[in-house]
């Protein structure tokens, strides 16, 4: 029989085997350490499974030489913890160097086992291995941390894109909004679209995401908005979100806010426009065209139909089009330019060139040479403008001024004749009037019978070479006078004189050949004094008086005057044989006498009336005018200014004007005694 205590030693070393066994097959690791040394007392089976040592190699072992260095620090602040007895036992999770170097995953428990003097002497550590459980986790870390990524790239990746992103169900309720939609049109996160965004009641007609909810395809609308300053345009672009079975559940909507390319497409097409204005309404026809070989054009504006008549294609699918229709007598001078434009650059041309209706026109072309951006000839461009006018325009100048030149050296020529003619007349005549005026003077003396008696024949040719030679003398004097007058060297004296005195001087001249004809003479004017140059006026009367007397058989002579505002109006009237009305124009034409039955028996220059005319016009600044009825008699009537130019203005102020012209506005009619 036992006693209890050798009962008591039994249980106890049963109890010992039982736990040794449960040591021993225990499913988790179990390992007794030593406190002082770190080294394992004791480890079972699991444990050294875990750590791949047998248990006899394990006991050689410390504790530190199969921790992870980087878990070895917090190990030593447990086991601190742990010897101040404030726990009792610590868990973590913690790795191990496993025996083939792979790291082990453990949770485990450190607690100490006390010995008799109450100091930890050894601790008991409990580990389970956790490495699987570790890798799905970092794997599933991993994968979150991935999937996080991916997502904030394509966060990044729609912020880039600038556009705002809504999804909405099929009850078009907002259930996402990207950044840049919120940041334009704010949070409206579970709010219906078409209320939110268009202020509506129901979805738009011409809603993207509807269209895309019937047929599942991709859809665009436009949308304009006013703004503060104009109007936005955005593009809103609709397609479908859909489930793993293919199931539409959602409609992603794309908000693109298109204003900056709307105005840029505008400002491009009005430029565009502006520039096609420009080149269609320019004179000028711009183009490209290859810089070398037969330098055909690789553009030309439209408008070289308004200036040539050509279409544009004309000259670009047909490359020696525009070189063919240079005018042949231009065209290899033009070619040599064009030929040397990569020395010169620039180049100003004017040449022919044929236009549609076969004309050739003028044109200038104005051609630069264009290099790339290696420097490289690349093409050459310019512009054409049609000179054709200007160029006429400079032909008839140069033709006007080669005949002004002409008629300025016909005209010296014909001054200078002029000269010769003047000098040779003045030197003539006078040569010729000195014997002329002892011819007249001694058949006078002989016709008179101072040197004695003269028999019948002799009076006759004395009389007959009396009569011809004072005719010569008159002729004489008259071409004197014209002559002077068309070399602008005739004397002009101005005087105050009495305009009556005048007419009675000339017929007081002429009274002989009045008294001889029997004629009336009559003299019906105001007294009127003019400033005129009187010798002349007295010259022009004598020859318009004389002519009346030569040109009247019978009746009477009428000579009036009156002031016609600033000129006094003469006229002598006569009942002579009057003049055809188709032989007027020629009554002023230089030694023209008329035919008529009196002009043979009067002796006449036809030149009294060339050269009267010449003295109203050029000496005395009037006019001459005739009035005639054949067989009724004629009226000549010359008008001249009361007041010479160039008196009026050197007169003093007092006096100026027509103070010393005197009328009475007494009309005197008087028949003049002779
Ligand atoms: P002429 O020396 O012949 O008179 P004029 O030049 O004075 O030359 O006149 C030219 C012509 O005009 C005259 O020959 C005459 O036929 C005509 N004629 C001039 N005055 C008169 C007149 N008063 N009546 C008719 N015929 C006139």
């Amino acid at each position: 029989m036992k006693n209890a205590a050798e009962r008591k030693t039994g249980q106890l070393a049963d109890h010992g085997k039982l736990f040794q066994a449960i040591f021993e097959q225990a499913a988790i690791g179990v390992a007794l350490v030593s406190t002082s040394d770190g080294k394992f007392i004791k480890v079972n089976k699991k444990y050294c499974d875990i750590t791949g040592y047998s248990e006899e190699e394990m006991c050689n072992m410390d504790f530190n030489s199969i921790t992870y260095p980087e878990d070895m620090k917090s190990d030593f602040e447990i086991i601190e913890l742990l010897k101040s007895g404030n726990i009792r036992e610590f868990t973590k999770e913690k790795r191990y160097i496993h025996k083939n170097g792979e790291i082990v995953w453990v949770s485990g428990t450190v607690s100490p086992l006390w010995d008799p003097g109450n100091e930890p002497g050894y601790y008991i550590t409990v580990v389970q291995d956790i490495t699987q459980r570790k890798r799905v986790e970092e794997k599933l870390k991993a994968a979150i941390l991935k999937t996080q990524n991916e997502k904030n790239k394509s966060e990044a990746i729609i912020s880039a894109l600038g556009d705002g992103i809504i999804i909405q169900d099929k009850n078009y309720n907002i259930v996402y909004q990207n950044k840049v939609q919120t940041d334009l049109m704010g949070e409206h996160d579970g709010e219906l679209c078409y209320k939110v965004y268009e202020r509506r009641d129901t979805v738009c007609e011409d809603c993207p995401v509807e269209r895309t909810f019937n047929d599942g395809k991709i859809h665009m609308t436009e949308r304009v908005v006013p703004n503060g300053n104009g109007l936005s345009y955005f593009d809103l672009i609709s397609s479908p979100l859909r489930d793993p079975e293919g199931n539409i559940i959602a409609g992603v909507k794309i908000v693109r806010d298109m204003t900056e390319k709307r105005r840029a497409e505008e400002e491009v097409r009005s430029t565009k426009d502006r520039l096609q204005f420009l080149l269609d309404s320019s004179f000028a026809v711009i183009y490209t065209c290859k810089p070398f070989g037969d330098f055909g054009a690789t553009y030309i504006s439209e408008n070289v139909t308004k200036v040539l008549g050509y279409m544009s294609s004309d000259f670009t699918e047909n490359p020696l089009f525009w070189q063919d229709r240079i005018h042949p007598d231009d065209k290899e001078r033009v070619i040599r330019a064009l030929e040397s434009i990569f020395e010169s650059e620039h180049q100003i041309l004017e040449y022919r060139f044929l236009d549609k209706n076969g004309v050739y026109m003028w044109m200038r072309d104005e051609l630069r040479l264009i290099r790339d951006e290696n420097n490289q000839p690349k093409e050459v461009a310019g512009y054409w403008i049609d000179i054709t006018k200007s160029k006429q325009a400079q032909e008839e100048r140069i033709q006007l001024l080669e005949k002004e030149h002409a008629a300025r050296t016909d005209a010296e020529a014909a001054r200078k004749l002029d000269r010769m003619k003047n000098m040779f007349i003045a030197s003539t005549s006078h040569e010729l009037r000195t014997p002329l005026n002892s011819i007249i003077g001694f058949t006078g003396i002989l016709l008179q019978g101072w040197s004695g008696e003269l028999n019948k024949e002799q009076k006759e040719y004395l009389e007959m070479i009396n009569s011809s030679s004072k005719h010569l003398l008159e002729l004489i004097i008259e071409i004197l006078d014209i002559s002077r007058i068309e070399s602008g060297n005739i004397d002009m004296k101005d005087s105050v004189f009495d305009l009556r005195a005048v007419m009675d001087e000339a017929i007081r001249t002429l009274r002989t050949s009045i008294k001889e004809k029997g004629l009336d003479i009559s003299v019906e004017m105001e007294d009127i004094s003019i400033r005129s140059d009187r010798r002349r006026l007295l010259q022009c009367m004598m020859n318009l008086i004389g002519n009346s007397v030569k040109y009247t058989e019978s009746g009477s002579i009428k000579i009036s005057a009156k002031i016609l505002e600033n000129k006094v109006d003469i006229s002598v009237t006569d009942t002579g044989i009057g003049i055809k009305t188709q032989d007027i124009p020629r009554l002023f034409v230089p030694f023209t006498r008329l035919e008529s039955p009196l002009s043979m028996k009067t002796s006449g220059t036809g030149l009294g009336l060339y050269l009267t005319k010449k003295l109203v016009q050029d000496v005395l600044g009037g006019e001459i005018y005739v009035l005639s009825k054949y067989g009724g008699g004629s009226t000549f009537t010359i008008q001249i200014p009361v007041e010479f130019k160039k008196i009026r203005i050197s007169l003093p102020k007092k006096n100026a004007g027509f103070s010393n012209i005197e009328t009475t506005g007494r009309i005197i009619k008087s028949k003049v005694d002779i």
